[in-house]
């Protein structure tokens, strides 16, 4: 079966050197394992992700000297997908509303989970149903969350192929799910969240291998639980070191250097591949 990688960044903000990192190794490795490299942006968060930072970001992959199969996948033309799996969760009665607040669920003193966000205390699990459907018929705002321990009742153990890009070897890796509690599938604000629609549409692409930094590993878990109950393909996955800078994570809000600054300093493509160890 042939190798289909991807990249797909969110267009929430300029790109820095972390996302060239990860498109420039997707890409090579596709180029290396005569694999497809498609791209995605993942533009759900309407407000924070712009037609024009959704340019901006297409601009500076080409600057890069990247090339992907058209068409791009852009998430917020493809609302029905993560529609059709959210019902497709509800049916199996796995997901409830949610009418907290962000404070009311930041006051929860329990456990985190792997993002350090409190894990959701239930407060609206023990809602009745006639007080949950009046609060919708009252138009109050809510988000779904995933039922974690009606959706663990009955799953096999889960687990999912680790990929390491350099020796090519593979091994079993066990997914713990639990640690994200009942996590959000359907926001408040966005009709999608980022854990269902990354794996709605790594399987919609037919996505192979997913090669992502390592803040995203313990979602992996999560990902890997809505595979097996929306009986979806679970791709192989590599999750590479971050780059950082003065030992930080890169980021916008830390104001970090993006590839439009390089650029506009004079550094080249070939210097950016050289400086993130790319052949030229
Ligand atoms: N859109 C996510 C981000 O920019 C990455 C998603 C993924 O690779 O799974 O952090």
């Amino acid at each position: 079966m042939q190798p289909v990688f991807r990249f797909a960044p969110s267009p929430n903000g300029r790109l820095h050197l972390g996302h060239a990192y990860s498109a420039l190794l997707n890409a090579d490795l596709a180029g290396k394992l005569g694999g497809r490299f498609l791209l995605r942006l993942e533009d759900i968060d309407t407000v924070r992700c712009t037609p024009e930072l959704t340019q901006a970001c297409l601009d500076d992959l080409a600057w890069l000297g990247l090339a992907w199969e058209k068409p791009v996948r852009i998430q917020s033309q493809h609302w029905s997908d993560y529609a059709a799996a959210r019902e497709r969760l509800k049916v199996q009665n796995l997901l409830y509303p949610c009418f907290c607040t962000r404070a009311e669920i930041a006051a929860a003193s329990g456990a985190k989970d792997p993002d350090g966000a409190p894990i959701y205390p239930g407060t609206c699990a023990r809602l009745t149903p006639t007080a949950i459907a009046m609060r919708i018929v009252d138009g109050e705002p809510h988000s779904w969350r995933l039922a974690m321990e009606k959706a663990l009742d009955g799953a096999p153990a889960l687990s999912y192929r680790r990929f390491h890009p350099s020796s090519r070897q593979e091994e079993n890796v066990t997914a713990d799910p639990a640690r994200w509690g009942d996590a959000v599938l359907i926001r408040k604000d966005t009709p999608a969240s980022y854990h269902l629609s990354v794996v709605v549409d790594d399987a919609l692409q037919g996505i192979t291998h997913v090669v992502r930094g390592a803040d995203l590993e313990a979602a992996t878990d999560l990902h890997v639980l809505l595979q097996h109950l929306l009986g979806l393909p679970a791709p192989r996955y590599h999750h590479h070191a971050l780059i950082t800078e003065s030992g930080e994570k890169l980021s916008k809000s830390k104001g970090s250097e993006t590839l439009a600054d390089l650029r506009s300093r004079g550094v080249d493509p070939g210097e950016i591949r050289a400086m993130l160890g790319f052949p030229a």
